[in-house]
């Protein structure tokens, strides 16, 4: 098999394997590492059908991971796909209303976040070990909510790293905040700041950008590193899934050979979606990726138009994960759009930061034509949550429902019948209050935990694992701090 190697998106001079990708995560010139070179599938889909999900992810893996050997990553998909996931097969294909959506939420955290953070960990650990790195890892990371949980869950006993989460006091839910101060793990550590998102953020980017701190904690044998979507650690496992559901269907014969589907994707960091852009790439066959916005819809209008403007309004939706602006995977797309154009990449990007736009050439657009780009608001959002309930029994939380939504729209636009995946990022029950409140009016004055059980029985679904007696169990962490604070912390932590 022909090795894998890794280069940044903006500049030529540097080729690494993929364990240095993994444990650099960004490349030293602000780009995102890409594949030299895409691999491809050669085994035959009759010869994939046979595999499990874990048999499926070590094949599709060792293809980028290419300087793990098969025990060292056969050893990381299995501990990442185990019992911690409640689906048998992992990643579940339900078919309603003509479609099928792809269950990714049934690890530990009910987003789809848990299908790379799970092995993330391991492939860091992995990695380190084989570059002789001595030092501890510690990992940094701020959280709007969803990450930080899947990323502690993912990190939890993991020897030789430590994680340290810090959240907004003031910007997470309740359920949210209570996942994540009831985490175990000896060396797990989280951290209430107060203020809001954007405080926690930009204090944790100044931990990672103070150079003398950063020199201060390598004497004492450690290093920082992040779990943010932008390491190939965490891109490269989302590709199994959509292989995964593509045999899904041929096996349930939904779909002759070949046959081509098209996936929609509710999009934020165009991580997932650019997953399922790489799958095709190495074979898969798929007519069009339909990439679903909410109200922020920078991706919408890049799409259609090749302009790319974050001058603009935030708006807070109610499927927050997908409330950003700036898209940092679309770098990569770019970049594959230019022809692996790093000096245009590079441009583009800086004209992004100065000026908050970027404008693609005709040519670069033409490639977009695999791509159909939707958005919708938050009433159409509660609409259709209500509307695939009441026909069809099944509850979907507000991300898939945007994805959903979208997709009719497509429909609707091009009279397109290519059988469609819609990528289901979030367990209903981690949405519990927007999605009950679409489905039943009845529950002002409840709170989220009592929504729970609330939503259990009405819709007859059984609780998940993961949130189950969440108000009983233990509190562990109740450190807080001021954003100032954040380094003193973690020099508490560390000590
Ligand atoms: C993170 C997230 C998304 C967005 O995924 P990207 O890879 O950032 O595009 C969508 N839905 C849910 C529930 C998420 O947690």
């Amino acid at each position: 098999m022909a090795a894998c190697f890794y280069k940044s998106t903006r500049s030529n001079d540097l080729t690494i394997t993929s364990s240095e990708a993994i444990v650099k995560g960004l490349a030293h010139d602000g780009g995102l590492y890409v594949p030299i070179e895409f691999p491809v599938v050669e085994k035959s889909f009759e010869e994939l059908m046979d595999m499990n999900y874990r048999e499926l992810a070590f094949y599709i893996m060792k293809k980028y991971f290419t300087d793990f050997d098969d025990k060292e990553l056969l050893e990381c998909v299995n501990k990442a796909y185990d019992g911690k996931f409640e689906a048998e097969d992992i990643a579940p294909l339900v078919e309603r209303k003509g479609v099928y959506f792809l269950e990714l939420f049934h690890g530990p955290t009910l987003a789809f976040k848990d299908m790379a953070l799970s092995i993330l960990s391991h492939l860091l650990k992995t990695a380190s070990k084989k570059l002789n790195i001595t030092r501890e890892i510690v990992i940094l990371t701020a959280t709007s909510g969803d990450t930080g949980k899947a990323a502690l869950e993912g990190f939890a006993d993991v020897d030789g790293i430590k994680i340290i989460v810090f959240f907004p006091e003031d910007g997470v839910s309740d359920i949210q905040k209570r996942q994540m101060i009831t985490q175990k793990g000896k060396n797990t550590f989280v951290v209430g700041i107060e203020g809001n998102f954007d405080d926690a953020q930009r204090g944790v980017k100044e931990v990672f950008a103070d150079k003398e701190f950063n020199e201060e904690l390598d004497k004492k044998g450690y290093m920082f590193s992040s779990a943010n979507s932008i390491n190939i650690g965490r891109l490269i496992p989302q590709i199994v899934y959509y292989f995964s559901a593509y045999l899904n269907m041929l096996k349930e014969e939904k779909i002759t050979k070949n046959e081509r589907i098209n996936i929609v994707v509710p999009t934020g960091n165009f991580g997932n979606i650019l997953a399922a852009y790489y799958g095709k790439k190495m074979g898969l066959p798929v007519n069009k990726l339909i990439c679903a916005s909410n109200e922020n819809n920078v991706l919408y209008d890049f799409i259609n138009t090749g302009v790319y403007d974050i001058g603009r309004e935030f708006k807070k939706t109610i499927s927050p994960s997908m409330d950003i602006l700036i898209s940092s995977n679309l770098e990569r797309l770019i970049y594959d759009l230019s022809g692996n154009d790093n000096d245009l990449v590079s441009d583009l990007m800086a004209k992004l930061k100065e000026s908050g736009v970027y404008v693609i050439s005709d040519e670069m657009k033409k490639g977009l034509k695999d791509f159909y780009g939707g958005y919708i608001d938050d009433d159409e959002t509660c609409d259709t949550i209500k509307e695939v309930y009441e026909d069809s029994n099944y509850v979907i939380d507000t991300h898939t429902a945007v994805a959903y939504a979208v997709y009719k729209k497509y429909k609707k636009d091009t009279g397109d019948e290519t059988k469609t995946i819609i990528a289901s990022t979030a367990s209903p029950f981690k949405f519990t209050r927007s999605v009950m409140k679409a489905i039943d009016a009845n529950v002002e004055g409840y709170d989220d935990f009592k929504l729970i059980k609330e939503m259990s029985n009405i819709t007859d679904m059984n609780i998940p694992k993961g949130i189950k007696d969440l108000e009983k169990r233990e509190i562990l962490h109740n450190r807080q701090c001021k954003n100032d604070e954040i380094k003193k912390v973690i020099t508490d932590i560390l000590k």
